[in-house]
């Protein structure tokens, strides 16, 4: 008896589980390399609206494909969740009523779903090869009908199919997609319909059994009871799939989870965001000295923003507010400039204890290994009020911290700042700073100025040499506070070295 296929079908899904304790949210990265800022934004909001409500928030890995997803790339997913400050309640490391989290690890749920698929007559052994695909694909298009998968292995029967196999060919199992339409109610963009005449029957296993997204995101999504998705906007055409393989797997409708398709990411081009922009990895925004609160707060603000006109907030605003039904469906530009000025309000905020804490791994990473942490805390408020990465530290601080055996004037720093007039500034100030009764900076700002009215000079031409002498850069923290930081001996060490004074 030939399979007559699926009766076709006018799905409306349009309710909307409750937003309350018993939500139950997930992300479910597929690793195949560093998360990038928009797998982590769809993190950040499918944890903050469960969060939000009291509910459950997963992190399922879908590492099915086993040739993209290293264990390394799924190690450096969970660690940079955590740095970030995003924690899952079910999910590996953790466990949970639906363990394990990691699909590599569910391979025989898969087979058992697909299973009862074919045996249902809902999915079919697709015999078709890669090149006869592309063929009639081809063909299509030349004839101006859809280049979907046309349902050639739909009704194969038992002989043809073994002649297939005799030749050698391998089957992938494709699911039979019902004519008809697919309406959902998204959180993020209203109500969507999707015509099934764009929505081909799909492949859900590959030739040796394993199986693909669509399949295992699906079985996944029922047997972990989601109730409400979050992911990004690409998956919208998933979405009809995945319904139907709910209705074909037997789940009921009032059981559906809800869907919200996050908007696009952009770069200041309006393309999709992608390596082109620059870096998009989370992991490089740490490296350069990004604070974990800031590019949470940023992320935040890619499609949503707690209103007002507040765009500095933490982590407390976000979860007390999200609102994904206010989640904006129009591309978010992802601004690095703006993210920087963010980061730089972000390490402001920071207590100077704190702040210091941050700083020390940074220099250590630059080679100040050996960091003397009083010293850190005096200056790191000079450096606060500066500094918009982290990563700035180690250049502003190198004066301080470096051997004095190892310092040296940059050589650009040397022909600009040391120029005609400049042995002068220095001797002078040799000679009033060694007199100094104490070392602090209401005693050597004046005796400094002083210098500068005596030989006739601006404040500039008398502090850039100085500048350039003690912290051997053009660009420093403030000087004053550098000197007495250094301390009498280091300075005027250096004074005299760049005046010449005593070899
Ligand atoms: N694993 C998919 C991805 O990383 C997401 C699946 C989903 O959210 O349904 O793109």
């Amino acid at each position: 008896m030939t399979n007559p296929g699926p009766a076709p079908v006018a799905v409306r899904h349009l309710a909307i589980p409750p937003m309350d304790a018993t939500m139950r949210t997930r992300f479910a990265p597929a690793p195949s390399g560093e998360l990038h800022v928009g797998n982590v934004r769809t993190a950040l909001f499918s944890w903050a609206l469960a969060r939000r409500h009291g509910g459950t928030f997963l992190l399922r890995v879908e590492d099915t494909d086993r040739s993209r997803v290293t264990d390394e790339a799924y190690a450096a997913a969970l660690e940079i969740l955590q740095w970030i400050g995003i924690d899952w309640d079910e999910g590996p490391g953790i466990g949970g009523p639906h363990a394990p989290y990691r699909q590599s690890e569910r391979l025989a749920i898969y087979a058992e779903a697909a299973d009862r698929l074919r045996v249902a007559g809902a999915a079919y052994p697709c015999y078709c090869t890669a090149a006869e695909l592309a063929e009639r694909r081809e063909q299509a298009r030349a004839a101006n009908r859809p280049p979907g998968y046309d349902g050639r292995c739909r009704r194969l029967t038992a002989d043809e199919r073994a002649a297939f196999e005799a030749e050698g060919r391998t089957s992938v199992l494709r699911f039979w997609m019902p004519d008809g339409t697919t309406t959902w109610n998204d959180l993020v963009r209203g109500e969507i319909t999707i015509d099934h005449a764009n929505v081909p029957d799909f492949a859900i296993t590959r030739s040796d059994g394993h199986p693909l997204y669509l399949l295992a995101a699906a079985v996944d999504d029922i047997a972990m009871g989601l109730t409400h998705i979050v992911r990004g906007e690409d998956l919208v055409t998933a979405t009809p799939r995945q319904l139907a393989l709910y209705a074909a797997l037997g789940h009921p409708q009032d059981h559906w989870p809800a869907f919200a398709h996050l908007p696009l990411i952009i770069g200041a081009d309006k393309a999709p965001l992608s390596k082109r922009h620059g870096e998009v990895s989370l992991a490089w925004y740490r490296s350069q000295g990004f604070l974990p609160e800031a590019l949470a707060n940023y992320l935040a603000l890619l499609g949503w923003s707690p209103g007002g006109d507040r765009e500095f907030f933490g982590e407390d605003v976000l979860l007390a507010e999200f609102d994904v039904r206010r989640v904006s469906s129009n591309p978010a530009r992802f601004d690095i400039k703006k993210l920087e000025a963010l980061n730089g309000d972000w390490i402001r905020s920071l207590t100077v204890e704190d702040l210091s804490s941050r700083i020390a791994p940074v220099l250590n990473d630059a080679g100040f290994t050996d960091v003397d942490l009083a010293m850190l805390l005096a200056a790191a408020p000079l450096i606060q009020i500066r500094m918009n990465r982290l990563t700035e530290a180690p250049e502003l601080l190198h004066f301080l911290f470096i051997d004095d055996g190892a310092f040296a004037i940059e050589e650009a720093a040397a022909t600009k700042g040391l120029g005609e007039g400049s042995e002068a500034v220095l001797r002078a100030a040799s000679e009033r700073l060694h007199a100094l009764a104490e070392w602090t900076v209401e005693l050597i700002e004046p005796a400094v100025w002083g210098i500068g009215e005596l030989l006739g000079l601006n404040r500039k031409r008398t502090a850039t040499p100085l500048r350039v002498a003690i912290t051997g850069r053009m660009v420093s923290p403030p000087l004053f506070e550098s000197m007495e930081l250094l301390g009498r001996e280091r300075t005027l060490r250096r004074i005299d070295r760049a005046a010449g004074i005593g070899g």
